[in-house]
């Protein structure tokens, strides 16, 4: 069984120019809860000076219905996020850190070392507040400014991370600089490292086309959980023109139409990319919502 996270009303609402009311994001989590999936990025506790797109965090999660199995999960940078963070029933941390110093520096002005030592610290007061974490490692696979990362460094975060008291690790390609080929090392990199047991999750950007092969890539090394936002939301601040996100629609479609099973309803999931379009007022870059599921013309 493959687990979709849906990273659409964070990482996809966050890098969208468009403020979308507290509403609109509270029916789009619990649309996409309702069409069966069981993990969502929904909120992040951000600076709201800095990013005002996500400045309603406790409201959204004040306003959703929360479903037994169904994890929803926040973005944390700093201790002040987490303090934020702990008075709200968010079930998951995301903390994120770049592996490539450049990236990080101007990301978030720091080195990718004191990135990883604030981010070890708020793993463990998390974990000292009852809250498990998931260190999403960006640039993972490449960083714009760098150009290749080197896979010990990548290797050398999640270590550190796994020993502050991470539960779940994020490779993630935020500027779409993976491959197929790339995918499957790192990600054997990673078993070889830490075991087949670490939980492992991707995360691809389809920057350059290459999302949905990345996920064959990670699938067939053995990864089941992916991250993927609704319509393909979401964009690069390093490329005014690029797309966002793997669409998740896309996604669940592939693994449908290959006999690979998800617990997501992609009916639903159609009709609620659809309402989202409507919202963010544009179209949005997903396929299959434009040309209709594979199953749907073989019908006809
Ligand atoms: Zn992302």
């Amino acid at each position: 069984m493959i687990t979709l996270c849906e990273v659409g009303p964070r990482d996809g609402l966050q890098n969208e120019p468009k403020h979308v009311p507290t509403e609109d994001k509270v029916q789009f989590i619990e649309q996409v809860v309702d069409a069966g999936v069981k993990k969502v990025e929904a909120v992040s506790f951000v600076n709201p000076k800095v990013v005002p797109q996500m400045a309603d965090a406790e409201d959204v999660m004040k306003a959703i219905n929360k479903r037994n199995g169904v994890t929803y999960a926040g973005l944390v940078l700093s201790r002040s996020g987490l303090e934020r963070a702990i008075e709200t029933d968010v079930d998951l941390l995301h903390v994120v850190v770049a592996t490539s110093d450049t990236f990080n520096q101007k990301n978030a002005r720091r080195t990718v070392d004191k990135g990883v030592d604030e981010n070890s610290a708020v793993i463990r007061d998390a974990k000292n507040a009852g809250r498990p974490s998931a260190a999403v490692l960006a640039t993972s696979f490449g960083c714009p400014y760098e150009g290749h990362v080197d896979e010990t460094k990548v290797l050398h975060v999640v270590e550190r991370f796994l020993n502050a008291g991470a539960t779940e690790i994020v490779l993630a390609d935020t500027t779409g600089m993976a491959n197929p080929t790339k995918v499957k090392q790192m990600v054997r990199l990673f078993k070889e490292n830490f075991g087949a047991d670490t939980p492992l999750g991707l995360h691809f950007h389809n920057t350059r086309g290459l999302g949905l092969a990345n996920v064959i890539a990670g699938y067939e090394e053995g990864v089941t959980t992916f991250d993927a936002a609704l319509g393909g939301l979401g964009g690069c601040p390093f490329a005014p023109n690029a797309v966002g996100n793997v669409a998740s629609e896309d996604l669940i479609h592939m693994l449908h139409e290959m006999g690979i099973a998800t617990d997501v309803d992609l009916e639903k999931l159609l009709k609620t990319a659809n309402w989202l379009e409507r919202v963010m007022g544009k179209t949005l870059p997903g396929m299959v919502m434009k040309a209709g599921p594979a199953y749907e013309t073989t019908k006809a």
